[in-house]
């Protein structure tokens, strides 16, 4: 199997060994396929007061588009009402470009899943987000990444490779959209608030990082300068991409770092997760465990359960055996029965070895509780997004 490289121009890591064909063939395809239109989001303040002034419009007016996108999540020039009638029009079409149509909708689990595929406007790539409410919170899963370039074999996206990045605009957008629905009750149960968001969807954060942190800010940044959706509440989920790992652990910001692990040793990992060959399982659990230290946040690891592949005693014991290397209890591991995709060869655990994985790392004195598949039923569950028109 050969390593997937990761996109690099922003974060300068090469993971793989065979640099050039691939990355050309992306920056081709960048260049013929452009750039989303300039967001709100993707502005600096200094480039939101700049476009205003071009409009005409003095800099207090940027503060209330704020408003209006952060505290009300609305982009409709008709609910600009505080906006100079005249204005209204121009400022939504400057600041706020449709960069996602919604292209279907499905719902499941009593109407409480709701997994909506997005067709990007300006070039018509696919992506999707799944949207899951719970007694006490609703999570939004979003995407950072058209595809994913990382190659692991079990995963949908993985299957599709990666198109191209999705910028801030794109990834905010998906959870304006989710906060509105949650605010004005259209997902079962009543109006309520988006609470937490984690980056498993489509992508890799780490092979977006700029995009990635830039809308982490904005999401957590409190009105109106954001959604004032808890840091504490967002995860940024990886496949191990160490360097990235290091950056996030440098901007102290208290996300959840989780990191998809899915086999204790080397050997195994090499199979699963193609990155392991680029960033072992020693590193990316030092990195990993560095920003426990760093943080004082557990580190979720994820581990997606493989029937007799890396789901036997053994495995279990292994894994334990290498968090407890650590000695503090830092890591809380997110065991999950594989959603097996279309024509994969692995299926999910028996539920005896599930049961059995969760004790062995109980006894161990490991923290662990099974992941739940919501949105299984409609493709909507982890590992299971590969957007396609249906
Ligand atoms: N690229 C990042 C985040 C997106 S994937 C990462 O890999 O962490 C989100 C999670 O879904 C990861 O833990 C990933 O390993 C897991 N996953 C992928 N395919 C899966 C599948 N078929 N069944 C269960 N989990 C899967
Ligand atoms: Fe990419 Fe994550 Fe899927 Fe691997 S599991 S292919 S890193 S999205």
């Amino acid at each position: 199997m050969t390593i997937p490289e990761i996109d690099t121009p922003e974060t300068g890591i090469t993971p793989g060994g065979t640099s050039g064909a691939f990355r050309d063939v992306l920056s081709k395809d960048h260049a013929r396929r452009g750039k989303p239109p300039l967001h709100f989001v993707d502005m600096t303040p200094a480039q939101r007061i700049e476009k205003a002034a071009e409009l005409g419009l003095p800099k207090f007016r940027v503060k209330q588009l704020a408003n209006h996108y952060f505290g009300h999540f609305d982009v409709n020039a008709a609910e600009f009402t505080d906006f100079p009638a005249a204005k209204r029009d121009e400022a939504a079409a400057a600041f706020f470009p449709q960069l996602i149509t919604e292209v279907t909708r499905q719902v499941a689990d009593e109407s409480t899943t709701i997994k909506t595929l997005w067709k990007k406007l300006f070039d018509g790539s696919l992506i999707e987000s799944v949207l899951m409410r719970y007694p006490t919170r609703a999570t939004l899963c979003i995407s950072s990444q058209v595809g994913c370039g990382m190659g692991c074999p079990f995963c949908a996206t993985g299957k599709l490779g990666l198109t191209r990045n999705m910028s801030t605009g794109e990834i905010v957008e998906q959870v304006r959209v989710a906060a509105k629905m949650m605010r004005d009750g259209e997902v079962a149960g009543g109006e309520g608030r988006l609470s937490n968001i984690v980056f498993m969807g489509m992508g890799e954060p780490m092979g977006n990082y700029n995009s990635v942190l830039s809308a982490v800010r904005q999401i957590s940044a409190m009105p109106p300068e954001g959604f004032g959706i808890s840091a504490r509440n967002i995860t940024v989920s990886t496949v191990g991409v160490v360097p990235g790992i290091k950056k996030l652990t440098a901007e102290g910001i208290p996300v959840r770092l989780a990191v998809s692990l899915h086999a204790p040793s080397d050997e195994l990992r090499d199979e699963l997760v193609p990155m392991n060959k680029r960033f072992n399982t020693t590193q990316v659990l030092d990195a990993a465990h560095d920003y426990w230290l760093a943080s004082k946040r557990r580190v979720s690891i994820e581990y997606a359960l493989m029937r007799g592949i890396n789901d036997q005693a053994e495995h279990a014991q292994l894994l334990a055996k290498r968090l407890n290397h650590y000695g503090d209890d830092w890591a809380h591991v997110n065991p999950i029965p594989l959603n097996p995709i279309e024509g994969s060869k692995w299926t999910a655990s028996k539920p005896e070895d599930e049961k059995q994985f969760l004790e062995i790392l109980h006894r161990a004195s490991i923290t662990a509780t099974l992941r739940d598949t919501r949105g299984q039923d409609i493709d909507g569950a982890c590992g299971q997004l590969a957007a396609k028109e249906r």
